[in-house]
């Protein structure tokens, strides 16, 4: 193995922090033990390796054909313990929940109990190849028809489809089992109906699918105005979609009459049910009418899922949308065993969740889903049990509750007045003095040690602040949290000036975050990004 390259990145310039700190500058650029990290491109050099492989023979070439490759590729080379050292300073500037309270809003980012990936960890789920033999993984299959079968006794639904690998792709998995059944029964509806108070993913797979989206309004109490939704109606109207408990932390309490409303006109009711770890266990989908509804396994039944993945969305469907579900499927035979349906027509089977008459309108994806995802969820649910389950919406309402009460008076609450909200607090700008905003008192949290919450979502409340503590923090941390709230949430009422130049004490200084997202740069040319 080569000597780890000591040659290489020296800083240009001691990097600044704005005299954040009292004491001198430091000539690495780092600050105690909190390491600066160039870019890889910056440490390595091409022609370093970490690993000692022999040449390749003369004649590799005849064997490539003509896709030998005529340059050399350019990859950055560093040693194995250079390689960790990178990663892993990279991975101390990261803020996450295993460091602290993540207060995002409609994220429900919770502890992730270890037991969870102990099971998922183990050989026999971990190491599974989606071709395998089916003969050779009937333990994971019968974790899946398990899981399956536990969403369905949790929602009160007929059916569910596991296939989906997000929130977002089993909203789509559940509108093209709408427009199927309308489709089978010759029914061509345009129009999908989308409240104020939803999930921006809604509309956009609504649009996805091909249909109109149209909005209908809040009331002054944020939830779906019932009378101008059944104004609404009509044999254009292919459903609806709502987001319950809603996005501004509402239980949607028409729920079973809007699903009246919207049966009665033909359509149907998909219910996005990314919120479930408000009601699960308290409150049964099915009993509300709902046809469809996706199960964000990675948020209510937990699996870490920052940065964008990975993520598992289960959709659960009505007796009149199950006939339509994605393959594959599995279902258990009289005999007991578990099956693999992969095909149209496999309707042999005694299928204890979709019915004799399958007419599945085609695959979300290749394989199966998430196995990872499925043995966490299914971990979860056995772990916490019936009681378990319950206490973990009593918890998470109990402590948004908390914190909204908590800081009401210093931070603007816009339905304070509309009963206790379910498992996140919403605020607003409303009372901030000078011309301070929500991304001041969110970058004034990351100098207190927190992650912000979610801001400007929802867009029904102007600067918006939507905070979902989540039923695994202690009083204690929530206390702690409060506090540091309540601490910027003043100084932002006092109009302080200093909240504008937030953060001063993280790694890097407030960054212009449009030209970050307008004009990203991306890619790193010769010492110049570009
Ligand atoms: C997270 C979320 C979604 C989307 O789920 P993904 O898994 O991120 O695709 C949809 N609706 C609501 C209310 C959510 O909170």
């Amino acid at each position: 193995m080569n000597a780890p390259n000591q040659s290489g990145w020296k800083p240009s310039a001691p990097v600044s922090h704005d005299g954040a700190h009292e004491g001198p500058e430091t000539v690495t650029g780092n600050r105690a033990l909190m390491l600066e990290e160039p870019l890889i491109f910056e440490i390595a050099t091409p022609d370093t390796t970490g690993v000692d492989l022999p040449q390749p023979a003369d004649d590799i070439s005849s064997r490539l054909g003509g896709l030998k490759r005529d340059q050399a590729i350019g990859l950055p080379g560093l040693s194995e313990p250079e390689t960790v050292r990178h990663y892993t300073r990279l991975s101390r500037q990261n803020y996450a929940i295993d460091l602290g309270l993540f207060p995002l809003g409609s994220c429900t980012m919770k502890h992730n109990p270890r037991l969870n990936e102990k099971v998922a960890r183990m050989p026999g789920f971990a190491d599974v190849h989606p071709l395998q033999p089916v003969d050779t993984v009937r333990g994971a299959l019968e974790v899946m028809n398990e899981l399956a079968h536990w969403l369905i006794t949790l929602t009160g639904m007929h059916g569910v489809a596991m296939s989906p690998k997000a929130g977002a792709h089993g909203e789509l998995c559940g509108i093209l089992c709408i427009r199927a059944a309308l489709e089978a029964r010759g029914d061509a509806r345009k129009v999908v109906l989308v409240p104020e108070s939803a999930h921006g993913t809604n509309p956009a797979t609504a649009a996805f699918a091909g249909y109109e989206v149209e909005d209908i309004p809040a009331t002054k109490d944020g939830r779906v105005d019932l009378e101008a939704l059944k104004a609404r109606l009509g044999p254009d109207v292919a459903g609806v979609m709502i987001t319950n408990p809603n996005t501004c932390g509402l239980f949607e309490r028409d729920m079973k009459a809007i699903s009246d409303a919207v049966h009665e006109a033909g359509g149907f009711v998909y219910c996005d049910g990314a919120n479930f770890n408000a009601i699960v266990g308290k409150v049964r989908p099915g009993d509300l009418g709902v046809d469809a509804m996706h199960i964000n396994l990675h948020k209510t039944f937990s699996t870490p899922h920052g940065g964008g993945g990975p993520g598992s969305g289960p959709v659960v469907l009505s007796e009149a949308l199950s006939p339509f579900a994605p393959l594959p499927y599995t279902a258990r035979t009289k005999d007991g065993q578990v099956h693999l349906i992969e095909e149209e027509g496999a309707n042999a089977f005694s299928n204890e969740h979709f019915g004799g008459s399958m007419q599945s309108f085609g695959r979300m994806t290749a394989f199966h889903g998430q196995m990872g995802m499925f043995t966490r969820a299914l971990t979860y649910i056995l772990s916490h049990g019936a009681d378990g389950l319950k206490q973990v919406a009593e918890d998470a309402v109990l402590n948004a509750n908390y914190v909204l009460r908590a800081c009401e008076d210093v931070l603007f609450a816009p339905f304070a007045d509309s009963g206790p909200c379910m498992h996140e607090a919403l605020f607003g700008d409303k009372n901030f003095g000078g011309d301070l905003t929500t991304l001041d008192l969110a970058k004034g949290m990351i100098d207190e040690g927190y992650h912000p919450m979610t801001m400007y979502f929802p867009l029904v409340v102007h600067g918006a602040m939507l905070i979902e503590p989540t039923e695994t923090e202690s009083k204690a941390a929530l206390d702690q949290f409060i506090m540091a709230l309540r601490s910027v949430a003043s100084r932002a009422k006092d109009g302080d000036e200093s909240l504008k130049q937030s953060p001063y004490y993280a790694p890097r200084r407030r960054l212009d975050e449009t030209q970050a997202a307008r004009k990203p740069l991306l890619s790193w040319i010769d010492g110049d990004t570009a």
